[in-house]
């Protein structure tokens, strides 16, 4: 056996389980210690920072230098008081990744030593010299100038004694850089598009929020195999390796007793959660072997999206400590269910009502069909450009898997629900006065959904196959990858919502202007919404053939190629809703289009790199040296029995020939996957690069794939370089 791989196996059979970071208090004792939030602020703050702060969170409204510098002081002395030496502003460029520059409080004294600094600006504004994040063109490096302002919205927290601050990253433009800016415009445009709508039932309405749950699934690998596997430590997969006889066919790890190894490393990230104020509340094993979940409360989107990404920071560092690997990569291991990042996404209102949750009244029941019917409309008409925002080069090789939602949008209702939506779409627009004439009828067509909330906890309707579910209360959201920032699809399903939430109103403005009441006007253009929108709702098998066949039919795109659905983000349909609700302007999209396609093509650039390497590196060699032996042999066994030796040495014979033929399909591959990069590098235009990766390097991947795991086969187990799938996938 290799010793890369000897040493990996005997290393990961050393290591035990073990805590590191055990608490003996109660959560509720140390739940958000890390955490400047709204009670520390209460605390360290003056009554009118306090209150600049909760105006700033509740009413978007600014805050001025001088409270600032108040705000900094209070901050600042709470973070050194938690043994903070230093702060940065925490952000989100368009890379998935965080951004982090660390700056000391400390600043000299007059006449020597030191104090702690920190001031208003430096709170509320930093210039890093970041012309080296992804841009898009939107900043020539003259103008390189790029500035990050602080999210008042998202409370500061200390990771590792610096204190961390969200904030937005913006060019000196102001046009925008990173994933929080978009999505925060787009939470203020639905809210102000939800809020009109809500006011037309009730006036003590002034806000609506987007409230996020994020189940996130993930990987754990024992770090020695890690190392010993290039492809993982570099591509975060595996791109080559035979599946393991057993993995999950049995079905006995969805839920199965969690490895100790691994329930030790789970603890421990989750009491750093809880301290960073994450309300984590689920774990479980998934259904791939060393696949896991974990799935926090559900809270604001944008605090939501935050934590989910303070979340896989802190995983990565305890995992270190654990000797453990956490693999967020969206299909790390071919032949196993890969991992998502389910978003349970719904909206509510300051006065608490949760505006996709089926209501008791008639008059709550109208509201709820409003927003219901109007993201189902909005998901319907941007269907493709929904999907398309979770497309990764990683994503893809999850998406339209036998287990993971396919890669065409559509919506389950669940059959309570389709059996309401059935009864409006009859409607005609007689009945419809008759409904709004005598309430009582209205209250008999919508009593159905009266009656969920006392049906659904016992409706085990679920579809798993779906792609965007409505589970109740909530749409889930399950195309997104385990490895993304969900920012980049949230941004997009709260903007085309807004949309149809905007069209609503005008729409049902129209109505009464002509004359009909409210609740019939809305009525109206809630059976309008549902019947234009109908083609998006599938309740079946989204996994099946026929689905796809069907699918294709009502004109719903699916997505094979990764540039070709990133094309979708420029569409002239989807510049338009972005600059209509002032989330994005076409500069910018034009820019996120670019870094996307630029992303796909390193991505793939490395992965193929990789591939060819480990090829010619590993796999030849290893190839060429078991056939020696059986050269060996046969040589022997011919110097022994040299009559019958070739009836004797059939088997060798056959395998020396079958190997040479693998290593030169291997070899001729590799050399044209080498090719087909050269040609498509020297392309300027990163689309059409990306197009190129996409259609002549891309396929070599799965060729050269296929012929390596044939040759893991027929090698002796013995001399194989890289630890099996059976090794890596098993915590005993
Ligand atoms: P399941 O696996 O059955 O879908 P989980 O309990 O694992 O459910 O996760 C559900 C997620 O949805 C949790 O993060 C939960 O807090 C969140 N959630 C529940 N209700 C809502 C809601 N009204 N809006 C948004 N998210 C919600
Ligand atoms: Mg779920």
């Amino acid at each position: 056996m290799s010793n890369v791989r000897i040493r990996a196996l005997d290393e990961f059979s050393t290591h035990k389980a073990s805590r590191f970071y055990e608490e003996k208090r109660p959560v509720s004792e140390f739940f958000a210690e890390n955490v400047f939030d709204m009670p520390k602020m209460k605390r360290y703050l003056s009554p009118e920072a306090y209150k600049a702060v909760v105006d700033a969170v509740n009413y978007g409204e600014k805050i001025d230098r001088e409270i600032a510098d108040q705000i900094a002081y209070g901050m600042k002395s709470w973070a050194v008081k938690m043994g903070a030496t230093h702060y940065t502003h925490w952000f989100h460029p368009l890379t998935d990744a965080t951004a982090e520059k660390h700056e000391a409080f400390v600043d000299p004294m007059q006449g020597g030593g030191v104090f702690e600094n920190f001031k208003g600006g430096t709170l509320i504004q930093q210039e890093p010299d970041a012309s080296s994040f992804p841009n898009g063109g939107l900043r020539n490096t003259f103008e390189a100038r790029g500035y990050t302002a602080w999210d008042p919205g998202s409370p500061a927290f200390i990771i590792d004694q610096t204190l961390c601050i969200p904030t937005v990253f913006v060019a000196y433009t102001g046009e925008s850089l990173d994933q929080k800016t978009p999505l925060l415009k787009s939470i203020q445009s639905l809210d102000k598009a939800a809020v009109a709508i809500c006011r037309m039932f009730d006036k003590s309405v002034n806000r609506v929020n987007v409230m996020l749950g994020i189940e996130q699934e993930y990987f754990i690998v024992d770090e020695a195999f890690y190392r010993a596997r290039p492809d993982l430590m570099i591509c975060n997969r595996t791109l080559l390796g035979h599946t393991a006889a057993k993995d999950q066919q049995l079905e006995d790890h969805y839920f199965g007793a969690i490895p100790s190894r691994v329930m030790a490393f789970m603890k421990d990230f989750e009491t750093e959660a809880y301290k960073l104020g994450v309300p984590l509340k689920t774990r479980h094993n998934e259904v791939a072997p060393n696949q896991f979940e974990f799935a926090p409360i559900y809270g604001e989107a944008n605090i939501s999206a935050d934590q989910n990404l303070m979340m896989m920071i802190i995983m990565k560092k305890i995992a270190k400590k654990h000797r453990l690997k956490v693999i967020f990569h969206e299909k790390p291991f071919a032949g196993v269910n890969g991992s998502g990042k389910h978003c349970n996404w719904s909206i509510v209102t300051n006065t608490g009502v949760n505006l996709l949750s089926p209501g008791k009244t008639p008059r709550t029941n109208l509201q709820f069909l409003s927003f219901f019917a109007s993201v189902i409309r909005g998901v319907y008409e941007h269907n493709h450009l929904l999907m398309s925002s979770v497309v990764s080069l990683s994503n893809m090789y999850r998406l339209g898997g036998n287990e993971a939602p396919p890669a065409v949008m559509s919506i389950f209702i669940g059959e309570t629900l389709t059996k309401l939506v059935e009864s409006i779409e009859k409607l005609t627009s007689k009945n419809l006065t008759s409904i709004s004439d005598k309430e009582v009828k209205v209250r008999s067509k919508l009593h159905i959904v009266n009656q969920i909330p006392e049906i659904l906890p016992d409706n085990t309707d679920r579809n798993r196959t779906s792609p965007f579910a409505f589970t109740g209360n909530r749409f889930e959201f399950r195309a997104v990858g385990s490895s993304c920032n969900v920012a980049s699809s949230m941004f997009i399903l709260n903007g085309i919502v807004a949309e149809q939430l905007v069209r609503f109103k005008a729409l049902v403005d129209k109505e009464m202007a002509s004359g009909l009441s409210q609740d019939k006007a809305m009525m109206k253009i809630i059976r309008q919404f549902l019947v234009e929108s109908r083609d998006i709702r599938f309740e079946g098998n989204g996994y099946s053939e026929e689905w796809h066949r069907e699918a294709q039919r009502r004109g719903l795109k699916a997505i094979n190629s990764v540039p070709d659905a990133y094309k979708e983000l420029i569409s002239p349909e989807s510049v338009r809703m972005f600059e209509e609700q002032g989330i994005l302007s076409e500069r910018e999209a034009h820019a996120r289009y670019e870094v996307l396609n630029e992303t796909y093509i390193k991505k793939l650039q490395i992965e193929a790199r990789v591939m060819g390497d480990l090829t010619t590196n590993h796999v030849i060699p290893t190839a060429i040296s078991f056939q020696n032996s059986l050269v060996e042999n046969v040589k022997g066994i011919k110097e022994l029995f040299p009559d019958d030796y070739a009836e004797l040495c059939k088997t060798q014979l056959n395998m020396i020939r079958k190997i040479s033929s693998y290593v030169n399909q291997l070899h001729l591959y590799v050399h044209d996957l080498v090719e087909a990069r050269k040609v498509a590098n020297v392309i300027e235009d990163i689309p059409r690069k990306s197009e190129a990766y996409y259609s002549t390097v891309f396929p070599y991947m799965d060729k050269i794939r296929t012929v390596v795991d044939k040759l893991e086969m027929v090698i002796d187990d013995e001399l194989w370089p890289l630890p099996k799938y059976r090794e890596m996938l098993f915590f005993r």
